[in-house]
């Protein structure tokens, strides 16, 4: 068989598994679930553990891997190959996980922050295919952000470049779990979004057919919002459209400072599909600058939630391939 690198895209509910090889096909892909009770020992034994199982369902031996390339949650170090905290994952500060992998598996390892892997994924593989700079934004819990510059994952001076839901769009806005006011994440991502909506609702006494999905399940979803304005509710209807409107703001804001070839939306605000890329490329047209026609093209991604895996294992191939 060629030569392959494995990917693992640890997350705080399952570990995904994968394989991809020189010609960017990705294979095998699986997950386990991440042992939240085992502690972090449990939890670098499941990682090891499946890519031992991605290797043999495919039938190969270390002599056919190039490298392991790990996706994590951070805060963490890429050079130094340390996590140094992972909310969602107990016991994770100040692993050494690359060093860990690397001595369990006998090969070479790469550590990347999981939304920078994301990014690398969609470029190799998924919506950002025949371009050289792409802009990856995961609109879920929160918002992530992956930079692909020149075909490599933008780091910054100290690691932690490319954090893009931390944008600033709102001055003295909404407050972020970050410590700054008026994060982009507080206004696009699916969660903040459908609170946000939320809260109004609970606060104030605009109507709004929502009321009664509050009422019943206790919360709202992006999907609820969406829904909902599709049939004609006003309230869904503006705050669907504000999102958008940050979005699109946010989009620009990338393309000045970035110019990529590709702005690719992802996460569970992204299912919504056609109904959330048409008003953001409206208003990104809208607020783009005269001076040039808009030329950064908004997709939506392909890979789904593969695209942290196969990304994960693009960074060992961008290491330790020849
Ligand atoms: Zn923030």
């Amino acid at each position: 068989m060629g030569k392959v690198c494995i990917g693992v895209d640890l997350g705080g509910t399952f570990i995904k598994f994968g394989l991809l090889d020189e010609s960017r096909k990705a294979s095998e892909i699986f997950q386990l679930p991440t042992p939240q009770d085992k502690g972090i020992d449990g939890v670098i034994d499941q990682m090891i553990a499946g890519a031992r199982q991605a290797m043999s369902k495919a039938g190969c031996t270390n002599g056919d891997v190039v490298g392991v390339g790990v996706g994590s949650p951070g805060p963490l170090s890429m050079s130094k190959g340390i996590v140094y905290n992972s909310p969602n994952i107990p016991g994770m500060t100040n692993v050494p996980l690359k060093a860990r992998i690397s001595a369990a598996l006998d090969l070479p390892c790469s550590l990347e922050n999981a939304a920078n892997a994301a990014g690398l994924g969609e470029f190799l593989c998924g919506a950002g295919r025949q371009c050289r700079h792409m802009v990856l934004l995961t609109l879920g819990t929160g918002v992530g952000g992956g930079v692909i510059v020149d075909g490599k994952v933008l780091h910054g001076a100290h690691e932690i470049g490319a954090e893009l839901g931390h944008t600033l769009i709102v001055p003295d806005g909404r407050k972020c779990g970050c410590g700054q006011r008026g994060c982009i994440e507080q206004y696009c991502s699916a969660t903040f979004m459908s609170t946000h909506a939320a809260k109004a609702l609970e606060s104030g006494d605009r109507p709004s057919s929502l009321r009664q999905v509050l009422q019943a399940d206790g919360t709202l979803t992006s999907k609820d919002i969406n829904e909902h304005r599709k049939a004609g509710d006003a309230f869904a209807l503006e705050v669907w459209d504000e999102m958008c409107r940050y979005l699109a703001m946010g989009c620009v804001t990338y393309s000045r400072i970035l110019d990529p070839d590709r702005i690719v939306l992802a996460g569970g605000m992204a299912a919504a599909g056609d109904d959330l890329l048409a008003p953001v490329v409206k208003h990104y047209n809208q607020m783009h600058w005269k001076m040039t026609e808009p030329r950064t093209e908004i997709a939506l991604a392909t890979l789904g939630n593969a695209a942290g895996v196969i990304g994960a294992a693009g960074v060992a191939w961008q290491e330790f391939g020849s």
